[in-house]
């Protein structure tokens, strides 16, 4: 069993510095732009503290808190995949040497050796967003497949998870059991408290690293009842959350519904704007774009994100076969919840509720879960041995 720790809220700054001795360069969240966003912080001061946010389908907004609660947001729209899966990345440049090429030895990102990347330090990292990084392992550094940015960056970085100490109005994450409480894949997991005790945190160390940290910042061990409020705070905030997704055979309600007319009401609200997979935590999708400079003598290689709801994703030699809305809304959703499954062994949503806010109509991934639910089905597919499996999908 994990020892709890406290330290006292005006402590945090210890942290910081520590962190900052150790090499490490600090992204945590901050207010920008009417928004919390992750970025460079350092120091506590840099926290969003006093304000939290309210989300809901197609709506979020900033507001004041009437406390100095460091962490009383739900969840920034940027994810931590942006650090260790950035949104470009060099591949390679080349210039014109004569009549032939020269590939130059600068590379870009993807050959940077791992001294010179970045240390990230996540502070505020919450649970579920602990379960996306997991999965972005599986994605990006399985035993087949090995992404060097993902794997090099992924390997220096020292996670300061936070508990969540109240729901957000979109987050479904206990029904994805992904939060609100992280029970491992951290260096330290901190629960902020704030009562008549004072203001203070929980501390669990997660790691070697997490407990050198804690080493060099003063704590006490915490006691019975601190440890008690801390643990009440992730219970309600468990019992807040008023969304859910039924998970229950859920790969084979998607397959045996791939012709659903559903996808043709979804296809009269989804604007293929694809917001939703920009803000996911876990979605992956990349593409490749040679640029050139004036003068022609010198070429770049990059890779950029890119999502499976723009047109140019499925253009192949011979046309598009994803052309419409229907087919993209169907892709993404079957992907995430079903096929995903197939391919990493793990669902790729962790109840985040990143593309309920930031979809600009609102589209509802739960929602849409339970209607295509309704119709039922018979779920035929072939599993990961080319066997061929047959499931009735019963309505309840
Ligand atoms: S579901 Fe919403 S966010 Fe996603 S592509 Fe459609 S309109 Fe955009
Ligand atoms: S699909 Fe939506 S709720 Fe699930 S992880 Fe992605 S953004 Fe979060």
């Amino acid at each position: 069993m994990k020892s709890h720790l406290k330290i006292e809220s005006r402590q945090l700054n210890i942290l910081f510095d520590s962190l900052k001795d150790l090499g490490y360069t600090i992204v945590g969240p901050t207010v920008r732009e009417g928004s919390i966003v992750y970025d460079n912080i350092d120091s506590a001061s840099g926290l969003p503290v006093g304000w939290t946010d309210e989300q809901s389908a197609a709506a979020y907004k900033l507001k004041r808190r009437g406390d100095n609660s460091y962490f009383g947001y739900n969840l920034s729209p940027y994810s931590w995949k942006r650090f260790l899966f950035p949104p470009r990345v060099k591949l390679f440049s080349a210039a014109k040497k004569g009549k032939s090429f020269k590939i130059n030895s600068d590379s870009g990102n993807a050959s940077v050796p791992i001294m010179s990347l970045p240390n990230y330090a996540f502070i505020g990292v919450r649970p579920c967003e602990i379960q996306a990084i997991k999965i972005q392992d599986k994605v990006f550094n399985n035993w087949q497949y090995i992404d060097t940015v993902y794997k090099n960056r992924k390997e220096k970085v020292f996670i300061v998870a936070v508990n969540c100490t109240q729901a957000g109005g979109t987050c479904f994450c206990v029904s994805m059991n992904s939060g609100p409480k992280a029970d491992n894949g951290f260096d330290i997991a901190l629960t902020e408290v704030i009562d008549k005790g004072g203001h203070y945190f929980i501390v669990e160390a997660g790691s070697e690293k997490g407990n050198e940290l804690m080493s060099k910042i003063p704590h006490t061990v915490a006691g019975q009842s601190e440890i008690e409020n801390a643990n009440r705070l992730v219970q309600t905030t468990a019992r807040q959350m008023n969304k859910s997704m039924d998970t229950k055979d859920i790969k084979e309600l998607l397959y045996a519904n791939l012709e659903s007319r559903h996808w043709d009401d979804v296809a009269t609200r989804c604007l293929t704007c694809a917001n939703c997979t920009m803000v996911c935590p876990t979605c992956f999708c990349t593409t490749v774009e040679d640029v050139t400079d004036l003068t022609g003598e010198n070429a770049e290689r990059w890779k950029r994100w890119d999502s499976c709801f723009t047109m140019d994703f499925a253009r192949v030699f011979g046309g598009n076969f994803r052309s419409s809305s229907r087919a993209r809304y169907r892709q993404w959703m079957t992907h995430k919840l079903a096929s995903w499954i197939d391919q990493f062994g793990t669902s790729g949503c962790v109840g985040c509720g990143r593309c309920i806010t930031w979809c600009p109509v609102g589209i509802d991934i739960t929602e849409e879960i339970e209607k295509i639910k309704e119709k039922g089905g018979k779920g035929e597919y072939f599993n990961h041995k080319d066997t061929k499996v047959t499931k009735e999908i019963k309505k309840d």
